[in-house]
């Protein structure tokens, strides 16, 4: 009997334990470690910093749900991982072992690489459920008494998505509010040009974000270094292509939310052979570790190269259709190596969002996720952000219920009319 570890329950993780009990069953244990006592459903951050949301709402308690799945769940955060003698060290002090370790950490957000930036410091973030609700804290003070407004994304940050939604469902809020014309918004982002969503664009991401942005006056800045965040002001260094200064911007805000920089979390990243210089997990086409065979990887926590280089850095999205394939392929070939026989199952490596922009959306397949595509097309409507509201509401009762099919392949592609990927 193995003793399988799946380290974090988030959108990678939680399914990925419902679907190795399914594969596995009786015949081995499955433990899942959390530092949180509830999964949280990421995608819906951006509508819970605004109030359209709670916590409550798009949080599902894990203990009493896995009890009943017979998956044993220890919150508590894993703070050592031991590859010598497979075991994680817990910050209770407890020791596990593991014959195999599933590492679906997600990001660290570093929002020490700029000072001042962060819920420690001067801009809000959407990153955790907590950090939403605290962002909208901080939005209630704000409409109080509105003034400029700057949202986006720092260097090296990876998901640019996020940034755009909450930028578009913010300006429809003040709208409807009847204050928009009390505050001057500015989108600031490391991408290179708007749209870059660092896929290097996908279809016309580029003509139609930007258009968007000017349809509701939002100004932009793109190859933005932000340098330092104080009280009230941002100091922005804008680079050309080439990556020399151009422009250095002071911005002053009475609000701002900023994506940070992702790297991967302490206990990942300081095992020596295992990550990147970022501390992402260096993983094979199976999911595994080169390294140490017996670890495998599913998520933001994996490390792929960036799509394209830019001036200023910025990394690839992983997104959940990703994730969620990335999980599968763990579960089958995990389920192949008890079975004593070679991993073969492969994530598809493309990306396919659904991103909200307050009363419409905007849906886009990139496939594969690298420029030449075989498919790429970005498309706006309503029915996006009806289709996100749908999909947040599928996602979160499978997760209550104990999730055992693919969520994203039969709700997005559904949603998008697409048969089969490849
Ligand atoms: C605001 C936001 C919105 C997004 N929206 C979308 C979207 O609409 N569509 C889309 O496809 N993608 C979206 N993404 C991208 C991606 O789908 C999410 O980031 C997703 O949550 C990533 O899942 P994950 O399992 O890799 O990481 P997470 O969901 O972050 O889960 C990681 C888990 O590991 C736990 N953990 C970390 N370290 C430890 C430790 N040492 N010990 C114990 N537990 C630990 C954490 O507490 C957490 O529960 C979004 C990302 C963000 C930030």
């Amino acid at each position: 009997m193995a003793h399988i570890v799946i380290l974090g329950a988030g959108v990678g993780g939680l399914p990925c334990a419902y679907e190795m009990k399914e594969a596995l069953g009786k015949n081995h244990d499955i433990t899942l470690i959390n530092e949180r006592d509830h999964f949280q459903f990421t995608p819906s951050n951006p509508w819970v910093a605004v109030g359209w949301r709670t916590q409550d709402n798009i949080s599902v308690p894990l203990a009493s749900i896995l009890e009943k799945k017979k998956i044993q769940f220890i919150q508590d955060r894993v703070d050592k991982i031991n590859t010598k003698d497979n075991s994680l060290e817990l910050k209770s002090g407890q020791a596990i072992r593991y014959d195999y370790l599933v590492i679906s950490t997600g990001p660290k957000l570093a929002f020490e690489e700029v000072p001042g930036s962060g819920p420690q410091g001067y801009t809000a973030s959407i990153c955790t459920t907590e950090h939403a609700v605290n962002a909208y804290k901080k939005f209630n003070e704000f409409i109080k008494n509105p003034g400029p407004v700057v949202i986006g994304a720092m260097p090296f940050a990876s998901c640019f998505g996020p940034a755009y939604e909450f930028a578009f469902i913010m300006e429809t809020v003040l709208r409807k509010k009847r204050i928009r014309n009390k505050v001057p918004m500015t989108f600031v982002t490391s991408e290179p040009y708007i749209g870059h969503l660092g896929l290097d664009g996908v279809g016309d991401s580029k003509g139609m974000l930007e258009s968007d942005l000017r349809n509701h006056n939002i100004n932009f800045i793109t190859n933005a270094k932000t340098t330092k965040v104080e009280d009230g002001m941002m100091y922005v260094d804008e680079l050309n292509d080439e990556g020399e200064l151009k422009k250095q911007h002071e911005l002053p805000f009475s609000y701002s939310m900023m994506l940070p920089s992702f790297k991967g979390v302490d206990a990942v990243a300081s095992v020596e052979g295992l990550c990147n210089p970022r501390g992402f997990v260096i993983i094979d086409k199976y999911q595994r570790n080169p390294t140490f065979t017996n670890i495998y990887s599913a998520g933001v926590c994996v490390a792929i190269p960036p799509v394209s280089t830019t001036p200023v850095p910025t990394g690839a999205p992983k997104t959940g259709y990703m994730i969620e394939s990335m999980a599968t392929a763990i579960v089958e070939n995990i389920k192949s190596e008890l079975e004593g026989k070679q991993p073969h199952a492969r994530a598809t490596w493309n990306a396919i969002c659904l991103a909200d922009m307050g009363d419409t959306g905007a849906a886009f397949v990139a496939l594969p996720q690298i420029p030449p595509r075989n498919v790429t097309w970005f498309k706006k409507g309503k029915w996006v952000h009806q289709a996100k509201i749908g999909f947040e509401k599928y996602f979160i009762r499978k997760m209550r219920k104990g999730y055992t099919d693919s969520i994203y392949e039969k709700f997005i592609l559904g949603t998008l009319g697409i048969k089969k990927l490849e």
